[in-house]
């Protein structure tokens, strides 16, 4: 397994709309998507720039982890996402190599893309996505 570039970078943030306009009016980049992945409990934002997308999470529920991430640490970077061949693949292949998982098995994210996570604990810290279309 090799990542074949940042897919996107996830900034949890405590109100969607107070971001979009910031990276709106003061990064100038255009929010393309808005969208809410129940599943996460969140409602997420993306912005392109270049060939990496920012992802802006919101928490819809107080049981999201973006909520609990938020509370713990206050809004931030949160996660990088890489692009991979095959999400499962990639996870299993971490998972022989030593890593611990969040996901076993790749599930559905926003945008479509089959994502699953690398526990932070097993990452030097960062929250790690592999994703893949
Ligand atoms: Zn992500």
């Amino acid at each position: 397994m090799k990542p074949t570039h940042i897919e996107h970078i996830g900034i949890a943030v405590e109100n969607l709309d107070e971001a979009i306009k910031y990276w709106e009016n003061v990064m100038g980049l255009e929010c393309y998507n808005v969208e809410e992945v129940a599943d996460q409990k969140v409602k997420t934002a993306f912005f392109k720039i270049g060939d990496v997308k920012i992802e802006l999470l919101e928490a819809t529920s107080p049981e999201s982890t973006i909520a609990s991430f938020v509370e713990k640490r206050g809004a931030g970077v949160h996660h990088i996402a890489f692009a991979v061949e095959n999400t499962d693949e990639a996870l299993a292949d971490a998972e022989a190599k030593g890593v611990r998982l969040i996901d076993k098995q790749a599930r559905k994210g926003a945008e479509n893309l089959n994502i699953g996570f690398l526990h932070p604990k097993s990452t030097l810290g960062v929250l790690t996505e592999f994703c893949c279309k």
